[in-house]
């Protein structure tokens, strides 16, 4: 197999795609020869086959990236210059950012827009955030006595495995490498099957950006071999990883054979509560990114809402109207098209299945809940929403990761966190009101890791993004990160003599 394709996307974009695993700074095969093929979802055609790695080309990987971990030309490299290597990674990112736009676009379904203004914007930021970070790792003095000086140096942690999700390809590699980088460790990184090619696009600009050979390295391949092979790997020393909750915990049962570090960003049931006092049109457009945005497929998708009684009808209704004048269905090549379709199969019929048990268990359907005509093919779900639902239905309770949103009503500030907190998740939430002492009063309340006041899902690279209860452990993004990617040594200097 070539290891790089010529290949012409549906908005004649022309580009090199290389298709091979990225060890040591070069594309090669898999040495099992196996491949996987990755399709756009918006009309099921193939678009290329990539390498699947086999656990014997893990074992290659993470030899990689420990050679490379060892070598003078990473360990020994100023922190200011492997800075500037990371905003070189974020410049190459900038001048090629339609590539990258284009291929995610192709490979997930996504708008093109999205995938540039948004995705590939945040790519570039990210990368330049911990560029600039990685000269600013500091340890500190500790006071004891006069016969000791204590001071402690935050060191990386060694090789890092990290495994990444679908719904923001170049994007999650950008959280997941920054702080990585930036601290002085070196990586295998798994993409997800779905959406591999944006990430391989990336380790050529990697390489181009001059980091030393083996500080990166990008495999594809599926969780259960190749993630599975990387989250038990005993050459591995840290693992991050971003999904579903239950591959977290895989991958955390497996993690615990040499006791790696791990960082988990898992799944969410994030809550929407909207108080009387709210500014309803707010309420309404918020509440409307807070789902449809990346049709649901965002982990922090507020897909919970909770309205209070005395405005619920109100709400409902605004909001329907909102969807339907806002989610425009087709092509993520279409200027003129804000919703494409689900990332696979297998994620559109996940959510037909939700369809069907909300409306078995009881729920009224307000709007979609079927197979949009957007093409003769595709894995399109129209906007979709439930009311009148409850805490029993499965549809409430489990993460559906798609454009479907469940709301209910509640009478009271109490009645509302109760139900807000009422979930085995706690990613993200938001609160809709114009009265300043609730808002505040009720983000303390929330059991979650992200509490957005009068807006959703307007997240930052420089605030910290994780979750509590089963949404993860840890934090990605901002200063916050560093601390997952380092370790701390404490150096004891006897100032004394020996009594
Ligand atoms: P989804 O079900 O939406 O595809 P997953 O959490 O299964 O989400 O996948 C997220 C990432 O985890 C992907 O890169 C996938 O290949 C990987 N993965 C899946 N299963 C495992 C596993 N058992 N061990 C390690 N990685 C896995």
């Amino acid at each position: 197999m070539a290891e790089s394709i010529q290949l012409t996307a549906p908005n004649n974009v022309t580009y090199t795609q290389p298709t091979g695993l990225f060890i040591n700074n070069e594309f090669v095969p898999a040495q099992s020869g196996e491949t996987l093929t990755t399709v756009n979802p918006f009309d099921e055609s193939i678009i290329a086959a990539v390498a699947s790695a086999g656990t014997d080309d893990v074992d290659l990987a993470v030899a990689a990236a420990r050679e490379a971990f060892q070598a003078p030309e990473w360990r020994s490299m100023g922190a200011s210059e492997r800075g500037l290597l990371l905003c070189r990674l974020a410049d190459l990112c900038e001048r090629d950012q339609e590539i990258l736009a284009t291929i995610d676009a192709w490979d997930n379904g996504k708008p093109y827009d999205s995938a540039l203004n948004e995705d590939v914007a945040e790519v570039i930021s990210v990368f330049r955030y911990y560029g600039g970070w990685a000269d600013k790792i500091q340890g500190r003095t500790i006071e004891t006595s006069d016969a000791k000086l204590a001071y402690t140096r935050h060191e990386p942690v060694g090789v890092c495995g990290q495994i990444i999700p679908w719904n923001y390809p170049a994007m999650m590699a950008a959280w997941k490498l920054g702080p990585a980088l930036a601290c002085g460790n070196t990586v295998v990184l798994k993409a997800a099957e779905q959406t591999p090619l944006s990430i391989l696009y990336l380790a050529t600009l990697v390489k181009e950006a001059g980091f030393p050979k083996g500080v990166v390295n990008v495999l594809n391949g599926s969780g259960t071999v190749a993630g599975a092979a990387i989250a038990g790997h005993l050459g591995v020393d840290k693992i991050a990883f971003t999904g579903s909750t239950p591959t977290g915990k895989a991958i955390m049962k497996a993690a615990a054979n040499n006791l790696k570090a791990i960082t988990l960003e898992t799944g969410g049931k994030s809550p929407l509560l909207v108080f009387e006092d709210a500014n309803l049109d707010q309420a309404v457009k918020w509440s409307h990114v807070g789902i449809m945005s990346n049709m649901g497929q965002i982990c922090t998708a507020t897909s919970r809402i909770y309205v209070q009684d005395s405005i619920y009808d109100t709400f409902v209704e605004k909001f329907k109207q909102y969807t339907i004048e806002n989610s425009k269905v087709g092509s993520q090549f279409d200027p003129a098209v804000n919703h494409g379709p689900q990332v696979s199969k297998t994620q559109r019929d996940r959510i037909l299945q939700y369809v069907e048990s909300a409306k078995s268990e009881g729920a009224e359907l307000v709007l979609g809940g079927g197979v949009p005509q957007a093409g003769d093919k595709g894995y399109f779900i129209e906007p979709t929403i439930f009311k009148d639902t409850n805490r029993e239905m499965k549809a409430v309770r489990e993460e559906v990761f798609g454009p479907f949103v469940v709301i209910q009503a509640f009478n009271s500030q109490e009645d509302a966190i109760k139900k807000a907190n009422d979930t085995e998740f706690g990613l993200g939430a938001a609160v809709f009101t114009e009265n300043i002492t609730r808002g505040h009063k009720v983000a303390a309340a929330i059991e979650a890791g992200m509490v957005w006041i009068n807006s959703s899902q307007d997240s930052h690279f420089a605030i910290p993004f994780g979750g509590y209860k089963q949404s993860g452990i840890g934090r990605e993004l901002g200063e916050y990160a560093l601390s997952a990617y380092t370790q701390v040594k404490a150096v004891h200097v006897n100032l004394g003599s020996w009594l």
